[in-house]
């Protein structure tokens, strides 16, 4: 094998030898794929196509015993160093220019205890496989809302789906993990080993070191479930966000709803008069009995005269991955911004109206999250997750197709969150920011208290912060 030209820890460049090249490979079950390899352009991509980075070295890993291969490989090279679940981190955590990639891809197996209610899932899981294989026995992981998300990044950094307000976060469901730390150690954790771990990876990131297998608590969903879905004219918003508000004080927790302003697409179910025109929607589920479901749900089909309405019962696979065609790999550029508010107030109401009207691209969203229920419930110290006590998060998404208009996008993303940003909590979700340098000025505000217990935490498991291509929390003894 040729030489490898890579960027070490610190951005130094760093030759690596053919021959050591090669012996990672022999010692691989899986691939490694270089520069030179005829694949090299399909592996180096990530969700988010504004992210175009070239890595000297990509892990392609089938187990853990080859997780730790490339971990020891990475640390005698000094290499910085990027791991990847399900490559869908909207910053781009999940690779690196120069460095190598520990690529976790082809690690999708889960492992269901029906009597337990719990489930055994690889580090590079798709929410989607951690979904199809619980639901063999009615049960659900709370998971995202888009099934090709990796359950390791979303996991890690809190998680939030349509089962939140009635079963909680994903890490609140987390009660074990296999974790390979940075000295090429396999470490299990749970409530009883290494407890300390457990709840560092609570929404602590991938700071402590290369999740190969999360060990998550299940709970009886589905088949079927009741869907919420209903379109209104951006016209009618206020009224139907005042209408949403005051619901959301009485909500049961079995239903979680995210409210959605964007632009109607130019595809059925929507009618030709419906599409292009600026939309407010609700989506939504509700986890219990069909016949509750239709009556709780049915107060958010009544806001104003719907454009569309969607809802009714549905199988809960199908729910979750309703939305999966709206955000394509590779295909679209994404830049996003969200924040915790601590109301839905009359104000914050019209300026989030008001910057919807103007979105440069029609494939851009704001997201209204629905907060309380068993996500508020779980007792603050229970892990690393910061911001469970927020009634709503605003994530704007400015999603786009032409690298032209990347400016134009970024700026109305900035702008609307720069004229929202006096409604913060001051806590950021770290899950959903679209760039690298952005989230690291809200970490330590965002910690809180919990910043120095993590930092000695990371201090324990990456001393030298091998892993720091994350929400980067620096080692404190
Ligand atoms: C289309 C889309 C929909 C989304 N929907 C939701 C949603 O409904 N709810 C929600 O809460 N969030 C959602 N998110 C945000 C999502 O949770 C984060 O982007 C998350 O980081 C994605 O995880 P990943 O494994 O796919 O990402 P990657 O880019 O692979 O990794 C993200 C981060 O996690 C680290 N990491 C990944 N795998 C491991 C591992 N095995 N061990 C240690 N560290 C690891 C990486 O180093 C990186 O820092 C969505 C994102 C997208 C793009």
């Amino acid at each position: 094998m040729d030489d490898v030209q890579a960027v070490s820890r610190n951005g130094e460049d760093v030759t690596i030898d053919g021959g050591a090249v090669e012996e990672l490979s022999t010692a691989l079950v899986g691939q490694v794929v270089t520069r030179e390899s005829s694949d090299y352009e399909q592996a180096r991509l990530v969700w988010n196509g504004m992210i175009d980075r070239t890595p000297a070295l990509i892990a392609r890993c089938m187990g853990t015993a080859d997780v730790v291969a490339a971990v020891n490989f990475a640390r005698a090279h000094d290499l910085l160093l990027a791991v990847r679940g399900g490559a869908h981190n909207a910053a781009g955590f999940g690779t690196c220019d120069g460095g190598m990639v520990i690529d976790l891809s082809p690690m999708r197996g889960v492992l269901v205890d029906p009597d337990e209610q719990s489930a055994w899932v690889q580090g590079g899981a798709k929410l989607i496989d951690v979904d199809r294989a619980t639901q063999l026995f009615s049960l659900a992981v709370p998971v995202g809302v888009i099934s090709d998300t990796g359950i390791a990044g979303l996991t890690l950094g809190g998680g939030m789906g349509h089962l939140r307000r009635k079963y909680g976060l994903t890490c609140d469901s987390l009660i074990g993990a296999e974790v390979v730390t940075a000295d090429g150690e396999v470490v299990r954790c749970s409530e009883d080993e290494n407890p300390e771990l457990l709840w560092g990876l609570r929404g602590g990131g991938g700071n402590f070191g290369v999740v190969t297998g999360f060990n998550y608590r299940a709970y009886p969903v589905g088949p079927e479930v009741t869907l919420s879905f209903v379109f209104y004219p951006l016209e009618d918003a206020e009224g139907c966000l005042r209408s949403y508000r005051e619901w959301t004080g009485e909500a049961p927790d079995e239903i979680s709803t995210v409210v959605v302003t964007g632009v109607v697409p130019e595809a059925e179910p929507f009618s030709t008069e419906a599409r292009g025109r600026a939309y407010l929607a609700i989506l939504g589920m509700h986890s219990g009995a069909p016949e509750a479901g239709e009556r709780e749900a049915q107060p958010l089909r009544e806001f104003a005269t719907p454009l569309v309405d969607m809802s009714g019962p549905a199988p809960y696979l199908a729910v979750q991955t309703l939305l999966d065609e709206d955000y394509p790999s590779h295909e679209l550029r994404y830049y996003w911004k969200s924040t915790f508010v601590d109301s839905l107030g009359d104000e914050l109401i019209g300026r989030i109206i008001e910057w919807s009207r103007t979105q440069p691209s029609p494939f851009s969203t704001v997201d209204i999250w629905q907060g309380g229920g068993q996500v508020a419930r779980v007792p603050e110290d229970s892990g690393a997750f910061s911001g469970r006590d927020a009634p709503f998060l605003v994530n704007v998404e400015a999603n786009w197709k032409a690298p032209a208009d990347d400016d134009e996008n970024v700026q109305w993303a900035r702008g609307f969150y720069g004229d929202i940003e006096e409604f913060s909590t001051g806590t950021m979700y770290f899950n959903f920011p679209g760039r690298l340098e952005e989230g690291q000025d809200l970490l330590q505000s965002s910690f809180g208290d919990k910043y120095a217990r993590l930092a000695k935490l990371k201090a324990q498991y990456d001393p030298k912060n091998m892993f720091r291509l994350n929400q980067n929390i620096a080692p404190q003894p």
